[in-house]
């Protein structure tokens, strides 16, 4: 049984365009794939359909063993402990330290009132060391979020999906805001600090090059459907045109 199934999944926010269109695809447990493909070609809203941050018009999308698309409230709220998100802006809490943007990972597991407490246990606490040491940030622990470059607030970011121990995280553009050096110090990170915890991945990507660099498996959509799907040693110079409609040359200085 896949970890993640998506089936016929269709998606719109209005009644003119459909964002999504029969999107197949089946992800396996440890699987780290990156989706790729141009500005507006459906990719965040694909991840948004998976953790149900939006609601999905049409198929299904089966995320161990559950059916996302019927889950209620509460039932929603504890398959969310399940699935992290990393963002392309972070999303921390800026006037708020390192170690408690960290431990707020932990808050799907906690009733409202030990959230507004802050109260954590000592092992919450250590796991949020223990992630921060191995992203190479603890020194930061104590500092607020806002003194941070993007680098390292984008490793808060990955420390805060990770303390929930799940089994999927969804990257939205992780990168998208970083300069090169940042950047392959996020995917060197996010790739093996999800191996290492045997977390599956799904990374969207606007740059081919890095999904190449970090991913066996690619999938590119374009205007909302899926154009390729496969291991990246098959992902050839005509089909990269495709997906981005643009020449190759043209993508490499980006
Ligand atoms: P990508 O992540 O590949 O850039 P998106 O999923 O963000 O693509 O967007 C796909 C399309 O859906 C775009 O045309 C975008 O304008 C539209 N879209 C995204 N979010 C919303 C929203 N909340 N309301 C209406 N349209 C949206």
């Amino acid at each position: 049984m896949p970890l993640l199934q998506v089936e016929g999944l269709g998606k719109s926010y209005d009644s003119e365009t459909k964002v999504l269109r029969d999107i197949d695809f089946e992800v396996e447990a440890g699987e780290f794939i990156s989706i790729i493909g141009p500005s507006g070609a459906g990719k965040s809203t694909l991840l948004r359909c998976i953790n149900r941050m939006v609601d999905i018009n049409e198929g299904y999308v089966t995320f161990d063993d559950l059916d996302i698309g019927s889950l209620k409230k509460k039932e929603l709220r504890k398959m969310r402990t399940n699935i992290g998100m990393i963002f392309q802006h972070y999303n921390l809490v800026p006037r708020l330290t390192v170690i408690e943007n960290v431990l707020h990972g932990r808050f799907g597991y906690k009733t409202v009132m030990q959230g507004v407490l802050g109260r954590f246990t000592e092992e919450e606490k250590e796991d949020a060391f223990y992630l921060l040491e191995k992203l190479g940030i603890e020194e930061h622990a104590y500092k607020r979020c806002d003194q941070l470059s993007g680098g390292q607030q984008q490793r808060v970011g990955i420390c805060r999906a990770l303390i929930q121990k799940p089994k999927l995280v969804l990257c939205d553009e992780p990168i998208a805001s970083l300069d090169p050096n940042a950047s392959k110090v996020i995917m060197d990170h996010l790739k093996s600090i999800t191996s290492e915890m045997n977390i599956t991945c799904l990374v969207n990507l606007h740059q081919v090059e890095v999904a190449q660099n970090y991913s066996d498996r690619i999938i590119g959509l374009k205007k909302g459907e899926i154009v390729f799907d496969g291991p990246k040693l098959k992902l050839s110079e005509e089909q990269i045109n495709h997906i981005y409609g643009i020449a190759t040359k043209e993508l490499i200085t980006v």
